[in-house]
């Protein structure tokens, strides 16, 4: 195991330094963790886990897959007009808030519903044709797997598409939850539920994804840590982000993830 901490280590100072220092990522734990209060079975301080410096132990991470895991490739703008059409999507987006597409069609009518998750269909049909894989995403996996964090998957995708990405990439999130599961992000139930299936409290577990409503979301409700992967700088600076969602990291790429583990948490503890 040393051996394979040492190939990483050596793998980082050869490396061209990453594109971030201790600035570009943001870390801010207090309220985050006060604010919320897990169900009994899941209620472990995060002091009962700081070992060692101070560090916290972190025992699973729980990836979104559009956006995070895999490069975006679904038109959402091109779905949001098809399923709404031109007058109300251009309705909503006057109104400033972020369009949560699914919950909208909750409320619909059965045939309306029903031609609205064919048009969904339609657009992730196409995203899964030109699916890559998202840069660096097989070394951090390959990090957590060599530090024995477990990790686990959650999508508001449909099951097919993460079996798809399963099979195209050949690594396994287990367990990975689609939108099958109710209800979804930005509810806590599905991350509650993985921490549940490892028996892990989420005071352990860090969520990461690309969305600041349903990823970040999710991580904060369920009290887990959260790192918002913002890849093209539009959420800004995450000092101007509101207290309630603000994730306790952010970063540019899933590279940088790699330097973060090793900075702020326990990975010892797990080998
Ligand atoms: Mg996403």
């Amino acid at each position: 195991m040393k051996l394979v901490l040492l190939k990483h280590v050596t793998k980082i100072l050869l490396s061209p330094p990453p594109p971030f220092s201790l600035h570009s990522f943001y870390r801010r734990r207090s309220s985050s963790s006060s604010s919320y209060s897990p169900p009994p079975s899941m209620s472990v301080p995060v002091t009962a886990s700081v070992a060692g410096e101070g560090k916290v132990r972190l025992r699973g991470v729980v990836f979104d897959m559009d956006g995070t895991l895999t490069v975006p490739a679904i038109d959402f703008l091109g779905m949001y007009r098809a399923v709404l059409g031109d007058d109300r999507y251009a309705e909503l987006r006057a109104s400033g808030d972020p369009i949560d597409i699914l919950h909208h069609i909750e409320r619909w009518a059965p045939p309306e519903q029903q031609r609205a998750y064919e048009a969904i269909a339609r657009f992730e049909r196409d995203g899964l044709d030109r699916l890559q894989i998202m840069p660096g995403a097989m070394e951090l996996c390959g990090y957590l797997d060599s530090n024995k964090i477990r990790r686990g998957l959650i999508t508001r995708n449909v099951k097919d598409a993460v079996d798809l990405f399963h099979q195209r990439f050949g690594m396994e999130f287990i367990p990975a939850l689609s939108r099958e599961f109710r209800p979804y992000k930005p509810d806590p139930a599905p991350l509650l539920h993985i921490c549940s299936a490892w028996n892990i409290p989420p005071s352990e577990v860090l969520m990461i994804g690309d969305s600041l409503r349903d990823d970040v979301g999710c991580g904060k409700r369920a009290g887990a840590f959260t790192c918002l992967l913002d890849e093209t700088g539009r959420y800004g600076p995450v000092e101007s982000l509101a207290d309630d969602t603000r994730p306790d990291f952010k970063v540019s790429s899933l590279t940088e993830v790699l330097s973060l583990l090793s900075l702020h948490f326990d990975l010892q503890s797990n080998v």
